[in-house]
């Protein structure tokens, strides 16, 4: 993934033609897809978002470009996109820190009436839980085994059924994504890339909050849009959000979504085949790297639904390497 990622090159002009190309243009990116992260240390990783969060371990696998790391998968039983929190194992890497042109974190949603249960189960497995406020909704911030902040959040319309497999009570399993902050200096430009080319509307405004809808306005269907002049910038590294990806219904859409962010200056990646979904990078202004990601072909292209996440699937170039791919990787079990 690296190569194509330093590929992707900084805003070269203004979006032009905005207005003209906006009228009637399909929401081509119509929700969240998935979130991808940064961990030091796989095995608290999957302690903390399996067995603690109760999220279905939909796939492990390797990083493409060095199979001696993870790329672990979390979803709900399928693995649906929007429900998809996935993380980069990058043994040794320094933390991270979180700043503008950065993702802020993770948010997932659960039910109202939900977070006393998540406070306590949160602080009997050792990790904080501070009750805020968001919009007026209430919620529970907590911190990965990473440091990264988690925030699970009391959602009253959410249709999606979360996953059954792990010892939460089903009223209070997580749905999947309920939203993504993003952090940007100066939020004007970020904000016209998003409405103008991405079809995301803005649905609200608070303390320089901007609130962005796509699709439905259900969790898995927002962005919160923040401006900070003044903030440092981000570092990437353990415990920090390394891209999000919004939906795209099929790689036809991806390829005009690319054609358009390519004629505003953006350089995007070709369409990359990801296995699980087909990708296309870029930067957006406020230097976030985002990634359109096709709903299709899904997690079940190399596993059933039953053993979804159990084995460790590679790309088929390091399948003859398996034996010594497998000993070299640190051991995920307890
Ligand atoms: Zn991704």
């Amino acid at each position: 993934m690296s190569k194509q990622m330093s590929a992707v090159a900084a805003w070269g002009v203004a979006p032009k033609g905005g207005r003209r190309t906006l009228r009637g243009m399909e929401v081509a990116a119509p929700g969240l897809h998935h979130l991808t992260a940064v961990t030091a240390d796989p095995r608290a990783n999957v302690g903390f978002y399996a067995r603690v969060l109760g999220l279905r371990p939909i796939k492990r696998t390797v990083n493409f470009d060095d199979p001696s790391a993870y790329h672990l998968y979390y979803g709900d039983t399928a693995g649906t996109p929007g429900t998809l929190l996935t993380f980069f194992h990058w043994p040794g890497a320094p933390r991270g820190r979180v700043g503008t042109g950065q993702v802020a974190g993770i948010q997932l949603s659960t039910a109202e009436g939900s977070l006393d249960h998540w406070a306590d189960r949160l602080r009997t497995a050792g990790f904080p839980a501070e009750a805020d406020r968001r919009f007026g909704e209430p919620l529970v911030r907590t911190a990965d085994p990473d440091g990264m902040t988690v925030e699970i959040l009391a959602c009253g319309q959410d249709p999606r059924p979360g996953w059954s497999g792990a010892d939460i009570p089903s009223p209070h399993q997580l749905r999947g994504m309920a939203g993504a902050e993003l952090r940007v200096r100066e939020p004007g430009r970020t904000l016209r890339v998003l409405r103008e080319l991405l079809g995301w509307r803005e649905e609200r405004a608070e303390n320089g909050r901007h609130r962005l809808v796509a699709g439905p306005a259900q969790p898995g269907h927002w962005l919160d849009l923040v401006g900070d002049a003044g903030a440092e910038p981000g570092r990437p590294g353990t415990g920090t959000v390394h891209h999000l990806a919004l939906r795209a219904a099929d790689a036809g859409v991806s390829e005009r979504l690319r054609a358009r962010l390519a004629s505003a200056g953006a350089a995007p990646s070709p369409l990359i085949d990801r296995t699980y979904f087909r990708s296309v990078y870029f930067r957006e202004p406020g230097g976030i790297l985002l990634e359109i990601a096709t709903d299709g072909p899904g997690f079940l292209v190399d596993e059933t639904m039953e053993t979804l996440g159990s084995g460790l699937m590679l790309p088929p170039a390091y399948e003859a390497a398996r034996s010594a791919i497998v000993a070299a990787l640190p051991p995920l079990d307890p």
